[in-house]
C-alpha cells in the first residue's frame, strides 16, 4: 500500500468518527520491526511504526527506509513509518527524503516563536513531497520521582492554537501530564485541558508516554479526543526481558532467530493489547 499524507489524513478523520486512536509503536530493529507489522496484519490495524532518531544514529537512515518502504508497500494494512521526537530539522528533512511517510519535529523546549519557525520548515518541506507531520506543544517530559508534572510544563491553549494556525502542523503531541518512561506513580492526566484543546483545535491530538498508564485512563483520553497513543518503553522492556528469557532458558547457543521468536511472540501479545485499548470499545 502507497501511503502518504492524505491517507493518513483519513486514518485520523475514521478515528474522530469512531472515537478510537491509532497505535503508535515505537522499534528499535528489525526482528521488533517485524512484531508490529504482523500485530497489525493479524488484527488488520493501520499503525504508526515509530523510530527515534537514536535508531537512526544505532542502524542508518537509508537502510531504515529502505526497509520501511519494502514494509509498507507490502502491507494491505495501512503502516505508517514515522520519525519520533526528533528534535534536528535537518534529520526530519532527510527523513522525508528516506522514505519516512510521517515525522515529528520536536522543538517544544524552544521558545514558542522558534518552536513554530522550526515546524514551518519541516510542514513546508515534508508537505511538498506528500509527507505528514507532527509537532509537540508543551514538554512532554521523562518519568521520575518528582511526582506529577508541574503546570507549567502542560500545554497552553492559545499556544497551541498559535502553532497549528501558524503552521499548518497536522497533528499535534500535546503535555497533558503523561511521561515518558515508567511512571514512579499514576499519571495524573488533565482531562478538561485536553477537552478544551480538542474542542478548539482540528488537527489530531497525540498522547505520549503510554506505557504505564492504567488503561481506563488511555481510554478516557482516547474519548476526549486523543487519536494517536505512543507505546515505547513497554514493547522496549518487553522485548529486553523475553530475550533475557529464552536465552536463560534455551541457553546462548541457540539460533538468534529462535530467541527472537520467543521474543515476538511476548512483544506481540503486548502491541495487541495496545492495539485493543485504542480500538477503544
Ligand atoms: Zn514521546
Amino acid at each position: 500500500m502507497i501511503v502518504d499524507r492524505s491517507l493518513v489524513e483519513m486514518l485520523f478523520q475514521e478515528a474522530e468518527k469512531g472515537n478510537y486512536a491509532i497505535p503508535h509503536f515505537n522499534h528499535s530493529d528489525f526482528w521488533d520491526m517485524s512484531a508490529i507489522v504482523e500485530a497489525a496484519k493479524e488484527t488488520k490495524t493501520p499503525v504508526f511504526i515509530a523510530c527515534l532518531p537514536k535508531v537512526i544514529d544505532a542502524i542508518g537512515i537509508e537502510k531504515l527506509g529502505a526497509v520501511a518502504k519494502i514494509t509498507m508497500e507490502q502491507s494491505d494494512v495501512p503502516i505508517i513509518y514515522h520519525l519520533d521526537h526528533c528534535h534536528s530539522v535537518e534529520t526530519c528533512l532527510a527523513a522525508v527524503d528516506y522514505g519516512y511517510r510521517s515525522v515529528m519535529i520536536d522543538a517544544a523546549d524552544l521558545p514558542l516563536e522558534e518552536n513554530i519557525a522550526a515546524v514551518k520548515r519541516v510542514v513546508d518541506y515534508a508537505h511538498a513531497r506528500n509527507v505528514h507531520v507532527e509537532a509537540e506543544i508543551g514538554k512532554i517530559k521523562s518519568a521520575g520521582e518528582e511526582g506529577y508534572t508541574p503546570v507549567e510544563t502542560l500545554a497552553g491553549l492559545e499556544d497551541a492554537k498559535t502553532l497549528v494556525e501558524e503552521t499548518g502542523v497536522d497533528a499535534l503531541a500535546v503535555s497533558i501530564g503523561s511521561e515518558h518512561g515508567f511512571y514512579q506513580h499514576t499519571p495524573k492526566l488533565d482531562y478538561d485541558l485536553l477537552e478544551k484543546i480538542h474542542s478548539h483545535i482540528q488537527v489530531p491530538l497525540v498522547l505520549h508516554g503510554g506505557s504505564g498508564i492504567p488503561e481506563e485512563s488511555v481510554r478516557r483520553a482516547i474519548s476526549g479526543g486523543i487519536r494517536k497513543v505512543n507505546v515505547g518503553t513497554h514493547i522496549r522492556h518487553t522485548y529486553i526481558t523475553s530475550v533475557g528469557e529464552a536465552i536463560q532458558d534455551m541457553g546462548p547457543m541457540t539460533h538468534t532467530a529462535d530467541i527472537m521468536a520467543y521474543a515476538k511472540k511476548n512483544v506481540k501479545q503486548v502491541l495487541k493489547d495496545w492495539i485493543r485499548i485504542c480500538a477503544n470499545k
